[in-house]
C-alpha cells in the first residue's frame, strides 16, 4: 500500500516538499476493525492548518505520519458482521490507498443513491453539511434575504448559493477568481449576480450587485470581503464566519476588516461556527439536499484529479484557486 505523510512543515505557501509518498505492506484488520480500499479521498482548506504546529480545534498532523482526512473507499476484508466486504463506507483516514480502521469509526452508505460516488465528500458530506448549518443555522437565513456569498464557485459556497435560491432568497450574488467560475454560477447554478474578485475592489463590486444592500453574508474568505460584506450589510444583517481562506497561508495579520465597528449601529451578528459540532443536523440536511438532488434541483460540480500520488499536487491547487466544486481525487475505481 501508499500513503502520504508530512514530511515537514510550511512556512507561508506549502510546497510539494513538504510531503512524502511512501509504500508500506496492507496491514491486517484486527478484531473489529475492517481493511478498506480507498476510491476517492478529499483535501480541504482545514487541512492547511494542520501542517502548522499550532493548537487548533483539530490537532496538527503529526510530522513523519500519514496525513489523514475524508474518505470514500470499499470494505476488501472485515473483522466486523455489521460492516461486511462489499459494503461502500465513508470515513477519515483519507492520503492512503488502503486503510485499517474500527468498523465503529465508518459510515455505510448507499452508492447508488447519489449521482457520483464523491458527492458524499461534497454536495451529501461535510461540505455540503457546512453551506447547510452555516446558511440556516448560523447565519438565520429568511425568505427575501438577499445573500452574499464568497468563495462561491468552491464545494461549499457552490451549495450555500443554490440552497439560498432553492429556499426563496430575494438576491443571491457570489464572488469567485476567474470569468469561467463567474459565468457558472450564473449560467449552471442560478446566482443572480457574480464578480470576479481579482478585476476590482470587492467593495465597489458588491455595491454593483447588491445595490439595496445584504442581509446575509457567507464568510469563506475572510479580509478584504468580510470588510466589504460588513460595509454592504442592512440593518440586523447576519454573517456566517465559515473560513478565511485569504489568510491561511499568509505570515502576517490581515489588514481588513477595518470597519467593524460599523456593526454597532447596524446592529450586526457575527457568528463563527465548526461544522463538527453541528452532526445533530445529518438527518434534516440528508432528507433536504437529498431531496432536492434526486429532483434534479441542486447540482454538484467537483473536479477530479487522478491518482493518490498527485493528492499533494491537488491540495495546493485547491488553494490556488483550480477547483470548481469539491476537489477530490481518485484513488481506484
Ligand atoms: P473551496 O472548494 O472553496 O476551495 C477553496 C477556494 O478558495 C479556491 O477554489 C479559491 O477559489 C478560493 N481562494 C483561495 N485563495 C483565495 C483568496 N485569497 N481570496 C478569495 N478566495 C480564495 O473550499 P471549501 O469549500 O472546502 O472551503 C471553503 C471555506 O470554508 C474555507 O475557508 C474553509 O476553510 C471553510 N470551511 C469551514 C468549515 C467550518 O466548519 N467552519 C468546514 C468546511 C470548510 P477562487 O478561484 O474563487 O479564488
Amino acid at each position: 500500500m501508499q500513503e502520504i505523510r508530512l514530511a515537514s512543515r510550511p512556512s507561508g505557501w506549502p510546497t510539494a516538499d513538504n510531503f512524502e509518498l511512501v509504500e508500506l505492506p496492507t496491514p491486517e484488520p484486527g478484531e473489529g476493525q475492517v481493511l478498506i480500499r480507498n476510491q476517492f479521498m478529499s483535501v480541504d482548506p482545514y487541512m492547511r492548518g494542520r501542517m502548522n504546529d499550532v493548537k487548533s480545534y483539530v490537532p496538527p498532523f503529526p510530522l513523519g505520519a500519514a496525513l489523514d482526512g475524508g474518505a470514500i473507499g470499499q470494505v476488501v476484508a472485515s473483522n466486523s458482521p455489521g460492516v461486511p466486504v462489499g459494503a461502500t463506507v465513508v470515513h477519515g483516514l483519507g492520503w492512503r490507498d488502503f486503510a485499517v480502521t474500527d468498523a465503529a469509526k465508518v459510515r455505510v452508505i448507499d452508492p447508488a443513491a447519489a449521482p457520483t460516488l464523491s458527492a458524499y465528500l461534497g454536495l451529501l458530506g461535510m461540505t455540503g453539511l457546512t453551506a447547510y448549518v452555516g446558511l440556516l443555522d448560523i447565519a438565520q437565513f429568511r425568505e427575501g434575504d438577499t445573500v452574499f456569498v464568497s468563495g462561491a464557485a468552491g464545494a461549499v459556497g457552490s451549495v450555500v448559493g443554490q440552497i439560498a435560491k432553492l429556499r426563496g432568497a430575494k438576491r443571491v450574488i457570489g464572488s469567485a477568481g476567474s470569468a469561467g467560475k463567474v459565468g457558472h454560477l450564473v449560467d449552471d447554478l442560478g446566482f443572480d449576480a457574480a464578480f470576479n474578485y481579482k478585476d476590482a475592489p470587492v467593495r465597489e463590486q458588491l455595491r454593483a450587485a447588491a445595490p439595496d444592500g445584504i442581509d446575509v453574508y457567507f464568510d469563506n474568505v475572510g479580509g478584504e470581503h468580510l470588510e466589504a460584506a460588513i460595509g454592504s450589510l442592512n440593518k440586523f444583517g447576519r454573517v456566517a464566519l465559515c473560513g478565511a481562506i485569504s489568510q491561511y497561508n499568509e505570515t502576517s495579520a490581515p489588514a481588513a476588516p477595518r470597519n467593524l465597528a460599523l456593526a454597532i449601529g447596524k446592529e450586526l451578528t457575527l457568528r463563527g461556527f465548526i461544522v463538527g459540532n453541528h452532526g445533530k443536523r445529518m438527518p434534516e440536511f440528508v432528507e433536504e439536499v437529498g431531496g432536492w438532488l434526486r429532483a434534479g434541483q441542486i447540482s454538484a460540480p467537483e473536479t477530479v484529479v487522478e491518482g493518490l500520488a498527485n493528492a499533494p499536487e491537488a491540495f495546493l491547487g485547491l488553494m490556488r484557486g483550480e477547483n470548481t466544486g469539491k476537489m477530490v481525487i481518485k484513488i481506484s475505481e
